[in-house]
């Protein structure tokens, strides 16, 4: 590991005026995913900002009824606060089926947001890689691809999003709140993350001197007909060949409202609003699953290792909002896919 300087931030004024000051410095909180990347020289800060301690660790209810998170909320204390588990159930479930018992410990609401694709080829600094060097080419396009993009590709990049949590957050329209040398603004959560284009480089819409504080639930938290469906090569500690989230509010046997977002599919929880504009005001049936889902993937395209992901996501689709209909979530400790 190369050398860098530590600081502790004391509150979030000072944690940008920190980071503003020094462009090769990183925040630092619960540090699950950047050690590793420090550890194999992909990341090389020269001055980490450890802004665990930041009071930034409460889930506050909203006065329209939503709820704010706090950056520095941990993951496990996420997924079972008793609002969260009650209203946003979805949220829970996505994040209990992510990485380990002892990580989500670690891990923080904000970092979730920021983790790092899990390329191998990002991960291998022997390697091009546009993302961790841009213009030095991509070695998966023509390499291993197997866990790559099927959506929202580009000639620079076909890295995925690996977060959980982001799927389900990305489904129920949480929003972003970040602080900055400017103030604090509001981004949506489907314009923080980006699609690759040709700057792969860069991740989000975070600026480089701002820090998220909150993440913010509206209201509806679509708590009956939800599930959350992980599709991996084992069943716990890897990350999702596809996942989705789905969201129905039912009339009957109607659909008055759907939601629907994917992981493991492109560099961004990936949603179209086309699919889940055909599932308004149709039945609940298999046949308007598998419209949605054959819309949804209809500019799908896959790479040498891993076309076997558009059958699969169309079919994680059509169960996942089948057992959305039915009230039937995914079991995340019995991980049995019913
Ligand atoms: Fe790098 Fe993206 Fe290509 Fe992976 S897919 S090697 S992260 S440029």
């Amino acid at each position: 590991m190369i050398n860098f300087q530590y600081a502790r931030a004391s509150d979030v004024s000072d944690a940008v005026r920190q980071i503003a000051a020094e462009p090769g410095a990183k925040f630092i909180a619960g540090g699950t995913n950047l050690i590793d990347l420090m550890k194999e020289e992909v990341e090389r800060p020269t001055r980490l900002i450890d802004i665990s301690r930041l009071p930034l660790k409460s889930v506050e209810q909203t006065a329209d009824g939503g709820l704010r998170i706090g950056a520095m909320v941990p993951n496990s204390d996420l997924a079972w606060h008793p609002l969260v588990e009650q209203r946003y159930p979805l949220l829970s479930s996505a994040i209990l089926a992510g990485a380990s018992a002892q990580l989500r410990n670690m891990a923080s609401t904000g970092g979730n947001l920021l983790q790092r694709t899990r390329c191998y080829y990002f991960y291998d600094t022997a390697t091009p890689c546009n993302k961790r060097e841009p213009g030095s080419g991509c070695s998966a396009i023509a390499g291993v691809n197997r866990m790559h993009a099927i959506l929202g590709t580009s000639e620079a990049c076909i890295a995925v999003h690996p977060s959980d949590m982001c799927v389900a957050l990305a489904a129920l329209e949480a929003k972003v709140h970040v602080a900055g040398p400017a103030g604090e603004r509001v981004i949506a959560f489907a314009d923080f993350h980006r699609l690759p284009g040709d700057t792969p480089q860069r991740d989000s819409n975070l600026g480089a001197d701002e820090i998220i504080v909150a993440v913010e639930l509206p209201a509806r938290g679509f708590a009956e007909h939800y599930t959350y469906l992980k599709i991996r090569d084992r069943l716990s500690y890897a990350f999702a060949l596809v996942s989705v989230a789905a969201a129905l509010e039912l009339d009957g046997e109607s659909i008055k409202d759907a939601r629907l977002a994917l992981g493991g599919v492109a560099h961004k929880p990936w949603r179209d609003p086309a699919a889940e504009a055909a599932l308004r005001g149709k039945p609940a049936n298999q046949a308007t699953f598998e419209r949605a889902a054959d819309l949804l993937l209809g500019d799908a395209k896959g790479f040498a290792h891993n076309t076997f992901k558009i059958d699969l996501a169309r079919r994680a689709m059509v169960r996942a909002l089948t057992q959305a209909a039915k009230a039937t979530p995914q079991s995340q400790s019995d991980k049995k896919i019913r």
